[in-house]
């Protein structure tokens, strides 16, 4: 430890290249990185206690710690805090939308969404987004990198680490769901998602219910059977059209899942006893919204326990796309309700800071858009 230590005072631009995002280590990980050097097992939970309740931003602050441990955990690794590049607040409903700088320079996006009792968080998994769906603002930049479990975690940690006022007169200091539905197709970085799912729900650490905490995925079917298999949070599955012709259209992983692989992947998913699937849908005027579509609807879902989110389209620049009146999209959903079916209508956070479900889009990637829309003309 000393020569450890004498080392870094002599070669400190070296050792910062060699310490780790603490954040990123799973309650086992981080157990097994302090028994390397012989840290019994009750010093981790005494971290997580430190990191995850108490949100402290230094090992110092770690006062029950004894000084040899916390030099240990300052030689090794950082407690990350991803600098704020902005953060704007919906006049329509309060949402926050923050957006956060990597290390690397990229840009994500996190949306913290107060409603009635709950505090939901909308968490991005990926910087961009392969999966290319038509009516989707961040599908348009392309895959840019997936996040590291430290850079979904450290998300939720940050915003909660700076609650205004207003959300913590109302709610105390603890989020109440996590959603997987912000920049990014969850599934496609499925690891580093399971580590952080890891974290957050881990008595020691975040403690939040796997029944509070929903991972969307637009239908990578064998990754969301080993999720079912791995974990106990709740699956929401992007449908958003009722046959392969149209879904080809506005989701092009449906070319590699189609609705009968889908469909039977989600008969095949491990849920627990009363638990349900719930079916996201957006609705695009004239694409998704007819009548048949309700009836297909129907005969598809049929035989899988599930609920249907009816999410109106948020329109954004440059998009083909338009939003339903709204009495036709409350007749949409009768039909479906008038025969047993679960079906809300959900409009989405924050329309007004472009915080809505398919508008998330780090600015650099939008400022690049225009620049070049305005080169062409
Ligand atoms: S809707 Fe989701 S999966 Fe589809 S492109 Fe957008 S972020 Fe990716």
């Amino acid at each position: 430890m000393l020569a450890i230590m004498g080392f870094s005072k002599q070669y400190p631009a070296l050792m910062e290249n060699l310490r780790r995002p603490i954040t990123g280590f799973t309650f086992a990980q981080l157990s097994e990185e302090l028994a390397k050097l012989g840290k019994e097992k009750y010093r981790t939970q005494q971290v997580f206690f430190w990191l995850y309740r108490k949100r402290v931003r230094t090992f110092a602050e770690m006062t029950n710690l004894s000084k040899e441990v916390r030099e240990y955990l300052e030689l090794n690794f950082y407690i990350p805090a991803p600098p704020q590049v902005s953060m704007q607040v919906s006049q329509e409903d309060n949402a926050h939308k923050y957006l956060y700088k990597m290390t690397d320079g990229k840009t994500i996006e996190t949306v913290l969404m107060p409603i009635k009792d709950r505090l939901t968080q909308c968490v991005s998994s990926q910087v961009g987004c392969a999966m290319a769906c038509a009516f989707c603002n961040t599908g348009d930049m392309g895959l840019m990198r997936n996040l590291a479990t430290h850079e979904i975690v450290d998300q939720i940690l940050e915003v909660a680490r700076n609650y205004p006022d207003s959300i913590t007169q109302k709610y105390g200091d603890r989020i109440t769901n996590i959603v997987y539905m912000g920049m990014g197709e969850p599934l496609h970085n499925l690891q580093n998602v399971l580590d952080s799912l890891d974290i957050l729900t881990h008595p020691h650490g975040f403690n939040i219910s796997h029944r509070k905490i929903t991972v969307s995925t637009s239908g990578l079917v064998p990754q969301m059977l080993e999720l079912g298999k791995k974990t106990r949070v709740n699956l929401a599955v992007s449908l958003n059209a009722t046959t392969d012709e149209i879904r080809d259209q506005v989701m092009p992983v449906n070319k590699r899942y189609n609705l009968k692989a889908l469909l039977d992947g989600c008969k095949e998913y491990e849920l627990g006893p009363g638990r349900r699937i719930t079916f996201e849908y957006v609705i695009l005027k004239g694409v998704n919204d007819s009548r048949s579509d309700a009836q297909r609807m129907l005969r598809l879902l049929d035989g899988i326990p599930s609920k249907i989110n009816l999410i109106p389209y948020n329109p954004h620049p440059a998009s083909p796309f338009l939003r339903p009146e709204l009495p036709e999209l409350l007749a949409f959903q009768k039909y479906l309700l008038d025969r047993g079916a679960t079906a809300t209508v959900r409009f989405s956070k924050g329309p007004d800071i472009l915080a809505a479900c398919g508008q998330l889009r780090s600015k650099e990637a939008l400022r690049s858009k225009y620049a070049e829309r305005a080169a062409r003309v």
